[in-house]
Parts: C-alpha cells; sequence; structure tokens
C-alpha cells in the first residue's frame, strides 16, 4: 500500500481535506524507522495495512489518521503531550484507546485480567473507533501470524477468537468477524482446518452449477421488469460449519448446509417487490420468511429472508436487501460511522447508533465468559456506575440511581443550576427519576432558574451536591 493509493481510494467516497492523512502516513513512517517485524519487513507495512483496511471500511478521516499511528505512542518514545499537539484530541484519544487495549493480555487461565478488558470497554463507551482500529489491528496481525512462533500462534489465535471475534460480530462487521474466526481456526486447529477446507472446495464447486441454474431461472421472470438487481452467493465461513459440527455431533457429511444466495437491489419497494418474484418462481418453504427490513435486528442488520425449493429439490436460502442493507450488513457499525462527517448536528443515523450502544452495554452485562469477568463487570456496571447518553451521543459516567439533576451537573454547572425539568428518552420525567444505563437524558433549563433546596436530598454525586450548596449559599438561601 503505497500513501498515494490510500488517498485515492479514501477520496473515493470523502471530499475531507486529507493533508492530515499525508502528515500522518510521514510521521508513523519516520516513528517506526528502523524497526522490523517478525516477517523481516520494516514495521510501517503493517500500520500501513491497517490503514487499508479502515480505508475498505470507509471509515472517516481521524479513524485512518489513528490507524497509521496506531502503534506510534507505544513502540517510540515519543511524549503523549507532544503527540497531542500535532495531532490534536480527537486523533490523540484514538490512538491512547488502542495502545490502552495494546497492553492488555486476555488469557482464559487468567481472568485477572477482566479488570484491563473492562478498562478497554469504559474506554469503547467513549468512542466505537478505538475497537474499530483494534480490530483491523488484529486482522493484519492474524494475516501475518505465519511468522510468529507456535506458542504466540496459539496464544493469539485463542485470545482473537474468544475476544475479538465476538466483538466484531457484536458490532455487525460479520466480513471481519468471518475472517477473524477462519483465520484462528486454521492455527488452533490446523488438521481439521484443512480437512474441512478440502471438503467445502468440493461441496462448493458442484454447487457453481446450481447457483448458475438459479440465476438464469429468475434471470427469465426478471427481464420483463424494471427492478435492478445482482446475485451473490453467500461467502462460507469454515469455522461456523466447524462449529455446527461440533455442536451437532455430526461428521460434515451430514450438515444441512443450504446454499445461500443474496439479492441485492436499490430500494425496499423492490426487495418485496423481488420477495414476490422469487416466491412466484420457487416454491417457499413453509415457516421460512423473516422481515428483518420492516423489524431489523438490533446490530441495525435489515434483509429479507426466504428459503425455496429448487427444481433439483435442493433448499436454497435466500436474503433480500438494497445496496445500504448490504453494506450494513458487511461492514456493521463501520458503515453508519462515516455519515457523522459534514454536519454533525444532523446525523440521520445518530439514534439507531444511539440505540446500537445501549443494546451493546446491555449484553455487555449478560456476556456469559468468563464468569470472574462478567461479575466483575456487573458490579460496576450495575452497582456503582451507569452511563447516561446526552443526546448528541455523549457518555457520562453516574453513579447508580442517579437523577436527572445529577446529569445536569455533570454536563456543566450553569446546566445544573438553572435545570427545571428533563426527558429520559423522549418522556418528560420527574427531577428525581432514577436515571438507568443506556438513558438518553435530555435536560431542559431556563434562563435564571435556580436550584431547590429539596434537591440535596435527591441528587447522588457529590458534585452535584456542593454546586447546589454553593449557589444556595451565595444567594443567601443556605439551608436552616
Ligand atoms: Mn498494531
Amino acid at each position: 500500500m503505497e500513501l498515494d493509493e490510500l488517498l485515492k481510494k479514501f477520496k473515493e467516497y470523502s471530499t475531507q481535506d486529507t493533508t492530515v492523512l499525508e502528515y500522518a502516513w510521514n510521521y508513523a513512517s519516520e516513528s517506526h524507522k528502523g524497526q522490523k517485524r517478525a516477517s523481516g519487513e520494516d514495521y510501517f507495512i503493517h500500520p500501513a495495512a491497517v490503514a487499508e483496511i479502515l480505508v475498505d471500511y470507509k471509515m472517516d478521516l481521524e479513524t485512518i489518521a489513528a490507524g497509521l499511528l496506531h502503534d506510534v505512542l507505544e513502540d517510540t518514545s515519543i511524549p503523549h503531550e507532544t503527540f497531542k499537539k500535532e495531532f490534536g484530541d480527537e486523533i490523540y484519544n484514538l490512538v491512547a484507546g488502542v495502545t490502552k487495549i495494546e497492553t492488555l493480555k486476555f488469557s482464559s487461565r487468567d481472568v485477572a485480567q477482566a479488570e484491563n478488558w473492562r478498562k478497554m470497554i469504559l474506554a469503547t463507551a467513549r468512542d466505537i473507533r478505538v475497537i474499530v482500529i483494534k480490530l483491523a489491528d488484529r486482522l493484519h496481525n492474524m494475516r501475518t501470524l505465519n511468522y510468529m512462533p507456535r506458542e504466540k500462534q496459539l496464544e493469539i489465535s485463542h485470545e482473537t477468537i474468544s475476544l475479538y471475534a465476538p466483538l466484531a460480530q457484536r458490532l455487525g462487521i460479520f466480513q471481519l468477524k468471518a475472517e477473524l474466526e477462519d483465520l484462528s481456526f486454521k492455527y488452533l486447529f490446523p488438521d481439521e482446518f484443512q480437512s474441512l477446507f478440502a471438503k467445502v472446495q468440493l461441496r462448493y464447486a458442484k454447487r457453481e452449477k446450481l447457483l448458475e441454474d438459479f440465476k438464469g431461472e429468475l434471470e427469465k421472470h426478471l427481464t420483463t421488469t424494471q427492478v435492478p438487481y445482482r446475485v451473490l452467493s453467500r461467502a462460507k465461513n469454515l469455522y461456523s460449519i466447524y462449529r455446527k459440527m461440533m455442536r451437532q455431533q455430526k461428521p460434515f457429511e451430514e450438515i444441512q448446509d443450504a446454499l445461500g444466495v443474496r439479492i441485492i437491489t436499490d430500494t425496499v419497494i423492490n426487495c418485496y417487490a423481488l420477495l414476490g418474484l422469487v416466491h412466484s418462481v420457487f416454491k417457499p418453504v413453509a415457516g421460512s420468511f423473516t422481515d428483518y427490513i420492516a423489524v431489523p435486528k438490533m446490530n441495525l442488520y435489515q434483509s429479507l429472508h426466504t428459503s425455496v425449493m429448487a427444481a433439483s429439490g435442493e433448499i436454497i436460502e435466500i436474503q433480500i436487501r438494497t445496496e445500504d442493507m448490504h453494506r450494513t450488513s458487511e461492514y456493521g457499525i463501520a458503515a453508519h460511522w462515516r455519515y457523522k462527517l459534514g454536519d454533525k448536528g444532523s446525523d440521520k443515523h445518530l439514534d439507531e447508533k444511539l440505540n446500537w450502544l445501549r443494546q451493546w452495554i446491555e449484553w455487555l452485562q449478560d456476556l456469559s465468559s468468563p464468569r470472574e469477568f462478567i461479575e466483575s463487570f456487573k458490579t460496576d456496571l450495575e452497582l456503582e456506575q451507569i452511563f447516561i447518553f446526552t443526546p448528541k451521543g455523549e457518555v457520562k459516567p453516574l453513579p447508580v440511581d442517579a437523577t436527572p439533576i445529577d446529569f445536569a451537573y455533570a454536563i456543566h454547572t450553569d446546566v445544573g443550576n438553572t435545570c427545571i425539568g428533563a426527558k429520559v428518552n423522549n418522556k418528560m420525567v420527574r427531577l428525581d427519576h432514577p436515571l438507568k444505563s443506556g438513558d438518553i437524558c435530555e435536560v431542559i433549563t431556563r434562563k435564571n432558574s435556580a436550584p431547590k433546596k429539596d434537591w440535596l436530598s435527591v441528587v447522588k454525586t457529590a458534585a452535584a451536591r456542593s454546586h447546589i450548596r454553593k449557589f444556595l449559599r451565595e444567594h443567601g438561601l443556605a439551608e436552616e
């Protein structure tokens, strides 16, 4: 990857000025000068590859710059302050976030590391882009894992399959999740991987014919309509097949693995039009239809799902979606992030993003392993801390049962002092309403309004209490 290529790819989807990107490229290249990777190549190959992955995911400029710089703080002696002055707070915070995660080592034998993971998650609650960079970093490291000693390969693969792949899944970045899983699978169980790989290749070669027949049949009926579409066959995820084999205790030959086909079109209306057409040409399998367009999954996934019977009697699983939905399903939250560009005030995807974040925090609470991790995490999240969002998507950590007054003071003293009401998740609530993790809270203020004495018995944070006292004292309204 050369700088020219990176800039060219970036400009395909963004009009942002790329001066910073060029600067970051040269800065990182200079900073890592003389350092080598395990492969013997120049170290800079790695951050450049990470940036390339991020560009492929159409991330924003700050994220890509941070991808180029992600190992600078950790691997060089450049002081944090200097770096911050060079690149500003946003890029610095992203790189510092990644650096923090980089210092963590997870292993199932050492659940004491849960503490570090918690830190990572807290950092993430502030900016999901940190996780996206980390996933790109891990993907490139997995792609080049063959240069590592066996011991390291096992350790890193284990960490990847148990932590990073599930994270990618949760972010809805399925493409990345599948690649992380299959690469880990290859190193963790090399024999099983090789044998399954060979069998899958064979089965899919036979399927090509079936797919061609299906496309041909569809084509015949579609030529008369004006609906634009393209048909893709679904990528295979070896590890998910392997997991199915383990779960069902069956050899590959007995695993039912239907041919998966995706039909991609332009509009929602045309999705339904194509569905109708498919059902009129092929016999649908009863009970197989699910409408994830009308009712999206919580990671924002949308598609129409149906299964039909081909002339040969084989079952074909079909997903019908728009280009937009397709991007979301492949790239997940990353696909949404770039809409942040431009007018930050009118982000039409903000609601979805916030909703997703809230769901994610809920998910973190019901993770099932390692046990100690959940226990310690619950302690923090459920018993000591909650996370409340501003309507603009900022997160404020507060103690449990904190009220809108606490939240108002957490935003700014003046907001606290002049607050007269609050909306939680768009509904008016009383000022003593206990907030819950993931709530979106909007504080309503009125100029010249003042804090009330009885707030003191309601608030949960020391900060709010002291601001209220101070105001009352200064205005001769002190308690008693
Ligand atoms: Mn790295």
